[in-house]
């Protein structure tokens, strides 16, 4: 979307296809997984963003191969045909191979996936309540969230908000006592990619929560209701929140030795893909790889929009004919809370923890979700939830099938 609004004035035409009509604001999938804010106050019409953009056309439709021979690809909708492509599909779940782990565990990385743990939540609960069987009881309470990055983070901080908070307001023959939220992390320290002080902030933060941390241990196994880990510990939980990792979603047609670690697309320094003089590919599904950037460029939105933008000024010089310019990515900071109050942030050379980076994380939240009512709708939620310490979002509208782990929609 950066790209084809830079090109706004371009002497090009702009086609963007999605498989969605909407774009989704990731970074807050998990309140739209703990009810706390609606759906659809995260996910905006593509097509209103670029009403008045003349040059721009846009398509609904899933690329499911890209035909390098005939500069075309292959859609739901038919081939379409293109002079210079730009592949930014993102990413998609990292379950690692584990198939089991794939079909038990819950991903968050779009909107209908965080509505499925939203259901979940609330239907295990609900289950929690009837059920006589206690060790069923403390199953459908217990809550695993794999992987400690900022998604984990902030999903298991809300989690564990929620236990403290909501659960026994709502479900009064629950006990907060029952409900265990565990994260587990791989690395040996929580956020591994924030400065040390920010991740061991986080730890405690969490700790002070209830949040039982475990670091330095893999996910070995889970069927559905025991999640095995490498160090023997067993759980016996009905909740497995996958936050563990991600990779490149390349759609079919791209040449095996253009895909590189992480499965992301091998580019140079103006994201052209390699062989290609009209291919180019942006954000989480690029890996530009140079002597400075090993492992390519993180997966955060900061460098898929900025290379959005940049990609767009060489596209304009490449077909004037001009001399292209390498990209140039400016860190602005990471940032990740852990509930009411707390959040970390490192913003250059300054780290700071607490209720100044919860609000700073709320403010740049809010203004970079897309669409005036998004935001005004996320601000009166945040705030109505503050206040009430509770929320109006804990609807089971689209009911999760724990067997078939597909979503129904009853309409009677
Ligand atoms: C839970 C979560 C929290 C995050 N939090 C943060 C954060 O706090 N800060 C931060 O900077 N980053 C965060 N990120 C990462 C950030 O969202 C991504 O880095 C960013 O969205 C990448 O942008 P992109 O354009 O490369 O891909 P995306 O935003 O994923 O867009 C890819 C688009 O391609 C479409 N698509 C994919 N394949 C096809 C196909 N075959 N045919 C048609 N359409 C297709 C998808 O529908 C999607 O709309 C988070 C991500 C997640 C999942």
């Amino acid at each position: 979307m950066s790209l084809a609004k830079k090109l706004k004035n371009a002497p090009v035409d702009v086609l963007l296809l999605d498989r969605h009509n909407y774009h989704t604001f990731q970074p807050l999938l998990y309140q739209v997984a703990i009810g706390s804010i609606e759906a659809d106050s995260i996910g905006f019409p593509i097509r209103r963003i670029f009403t008045r953009q003349d040059n721009f056309s846009f398509n609904m439709a899933d690329v499911q191969q890209i035909n390098t021979g005939t500069n075309t690809v292959t859609t739901n909708i038919g081939d379409i045909h293109y002079d210079y492509l730009v592949i930014a599909t993102g990413s998609n779940t990292n379950f690692f191979g584990n198939e089991q782990i794939a079909h038990f565990s819950m991903p968050m990385k779009n909107i209908p996936e965080a509505l499925n743990i939203r259901s979940l939540i609330i239907q295990n609960l609900e289950t929690a309540l009837v059920t006589r069987d206690m060790k069923e009881k403390f199953a459908l309470m217990t809550f695993v969230v794999v992987g400690g990055g900022p998604t984990g983070v902030e999903l298991a901080g809300a989690l564990a908000e929620m236990r403290h908070l909501v659960l026994m307001k709502d479900y009064h023959g629950l006990s907060k006592y029952d409900m265990r939220v565990h994260l587990v992390e791989g690395k040996t320290k929580l956020l591994a990619s924030f400065s040390a002080g920010a991740s061991e902030k986080a730890e405690q933060f969490l700790t002070d929560a209830g949040v039982n941390i475990l670091k330095g241990v893999h996910v070995e196994s889970y069927d559905g209701f025991e999640l095995k880990i490498d160090n023997g510990k067993i759980f016996k939980t009905r909740n497995v929140l996958w936050a563990a990792g991600v990779k490149g979603e390349i759609p079919e047609g791209m040449p095996a030795d253009s895909i590189t670690k992480g499965n992301r697309i091998y580019t140079d320094t103006i994201n052209q893909v390699k062989g290609y003089e009209n291919i180019f590919a942006i954000g989480d599904v690029a890996a530009t790889i140079t002597d400075e950037t090993p492992n390519g460029y993180p997966g955060v939105a900061p460098v898929a929009i900025q290379q959005g933008e940049w990609l767009a000024k060489n596209i304009v010089r490449l077909v004037k004919g001009e001399a292209t310019e390498p990209f140039k990515y400016t860190d602005k900071g990471s940032l990740a809370t852990i509930g009411r109050n707390k959040a970390v942030a490192d913003i250059g050379r300054l780290h700071f923890q607490g209720f100044f980076a919860w609000l700073l994380w709320g403010v740049v939240h809010i203004m970079s979700l897309a669409g005036f009512t998004n935001k005004g709708i996320i601000f009166l939620s945040w705030a109505m939830n503050y206040f009430t310490k509770n929320s109006d979002n804990r609807l089971v509208v689209r009911h999760f099938n724990t067997e078939t782990r597909l979503t129904e929609v009853d309409c009677k």
